[in-house]
């Protein structure tokens, strides 16, 4: 047959089937719920929201704001199932959920290019497909990808290091330098014994974020184990694992340290950097506090938290070709977080593109490449073209947007102007590529 099918009903494949069949094309929507769920989801409905009802900021001071902003530009189903299902949340768009879901649900159900089957989908599909069966996608379908992408490009779960934005380091206190004078791609933020210890102190005190019921028995893995748990097993042990500082010496005093936190550059323009060593479950706050008493760090501003939880994604730079879809493959594509986004509306996002993008396949006509300037296309930018060795799952952030010409204070002006040229840049693909 001629239709495009869509596995998973969730904030992707929503969108991705809106997407299509506002364009005219037929979809079948695979949703495993009811006849099966995930842990985290309690409803049969398309769209729902696993977690928070908040979708974040809503103006163009803020990144997720400008992703908004383009989502909007473009006639997302699940933007405009959020302005219907707003309630009062300061500067952030808040939905109610189950007004949400239902608004979405119904919008597809009555859609006639649209048809909803409720099964488990355990095969790799036919193409054309998008595939957006998400951070919890079912086990067997989830070992049929792996087995696709190869084993190490597929993760079944998250550990992920804090990522700051390397303007906001303190170089006067941090020295670039590689371990033993080998390339000097690291920064290291030097400690004394007593900013060690104090550090080490902070980190065991710290409050944990709660973890979610289904994940209480995931198993850490030896080499990567969270930071506060590494610290709890002695005094040393940090000094004499990630925090090591031998072959590091100070460039101002010509020491080692007693103890070195290293930075590694976290995307291609070096505008990020990650803490290496340190994926946490500390909570957000706290891992503002306790991480900004790294020596070079105080002012830091971070672009992503460290996480450790249960994530279904794949190494998007190995294993897909840059524009969503599976490498090898004509027209089967992935979109949502599976993808390697992190987010409602970056997965969103990444729905909306794999709907586009699949629908040029089925026309014969090749994918245009999205601009660099707009959120959209620095997500799938991050997506292309990270260091697969370093690769794991992002949000919309300014780090991930190509950078101003001029140097703009606040952020939130700077990122009014990011946004600015982001909403011009849209207008003129659409205008050329996407009519
Ligand atoms: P989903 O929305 O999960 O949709 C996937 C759909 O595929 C589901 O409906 C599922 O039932 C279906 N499915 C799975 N396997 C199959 C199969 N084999 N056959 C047929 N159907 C299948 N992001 C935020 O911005 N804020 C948060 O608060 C937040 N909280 C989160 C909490 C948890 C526990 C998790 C796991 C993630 C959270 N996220 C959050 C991250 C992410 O934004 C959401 O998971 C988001 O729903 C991802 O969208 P998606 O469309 O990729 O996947």
């Amino acid at each position: 047959s001629d239709e495009i099918l869509i596995v998973g009903g969730g904030l992707a494949g929503s969108e991705a089937a809106w997407q299509l069949a506002q364009r005219g094309y037929s979809v079948c929507l695979v949703e495993m719920r009811p006849v099966a769920t995930t842990p985290a989801h309690q409803t049969d409905m398309m769209g729902e929201l696993v977690c928070s009802n908040s979708l974040g900021a809503d103006n163009l001071t803020s990144p997720a704001g400008i992703l908004k902003g383009e989502l909007r530009y473009l006639n997302s189903l699940i933007m405009e199932a959020a302005d219907h299902s707003s309630v009062p949340a300061g500067k952030a768009l808040a939905v109610d959920r189950n007004v949400f879901a239902g608004y979405i649900t119904k919008k597809l159900s009555g859609h006639p290019q649209i048809r909803i089957e409720r099964r488990e989908i355990t095969e790799l599909p036919e193409e054309p497909a998008i595939i957006a069966t998400g951070p919890l996608t079912s086990p067997i379908f989830a070992e049929r990808l792996r087995q696709v992408t190869g084993q190490e490009y597929f993760s079944f779960f998250d550990a992920i290091a804090p990522v700051v934005f390397y303007d906001t380091i303190d170089m006067n206190k941090a020295y670039q330098g590689g371990r033993y004078g080998q390339q000097a791609d690291y920064i290291n933020c030097p400690m004394n014994e007593e900013e060690y210890i104090k550090f080490c102190q902070a980190l065991l005190t710290a409050e944990q974020a709660p973890r979610h019921e289904f994940e209480k028995d995931v198993r850490y893995f030896e080499g990567c184990l969270p930071v506060e748990v590494i610290a709890s097993r002695g005094i040393d042990t940090l000094r004499f694992g990630p925090l090591r500082p031998v072959g590091l010496p100070n460039p101002s005093t010509g020491a080692e340290p007693y103890a070195v936190v290293q930075l590694r550059q976290d995307n291609a323009d070096g505008t990020l950097f990650n803490l290496v060593g340190f994926q946490t479950s500390l909570k957000w706050g706290e891992q503002n506090r306790v991480f900004r008493m790294i020596p070079g760090l105080e002012n830091a501003e971070f672009a992503r938290y460290g996480v450790m939880h249960r994530n279904i994604y794949v190494n998007a730079p190995k294993v897909l070709d840059g524009s969503l879809r599976l490498r090898g493959s004509k027209a089967l594509f992935l979109a949502g977080q599976i993808t390697g986004v992190e987010g409602y509306l970056e997965s969103t996002a990444m729905g909306l593109v794999a709907g586009l993008h699949v629908a040029f396949c089925a026309a014969g006509l090749q994918i245009p490449l999205w601009p660099k300037e707009t959120a959209i296309g620095s997500l799938l930018r991050y997506l292309a073209e990270t260091d697969p060795k370093v690769f794991h799952p992002m949000n919309v952030n300014l780090g991930i947007f190509p950078s101003l010409d001029v140097k703009i204070r606040p952020k939130s002006l700077r990122c009014q102007k990011v946004g600015e040229r982001a909403l011009r840049a849209l207008e003129e693909f659409d205008k050329n590529c996407l009519k």
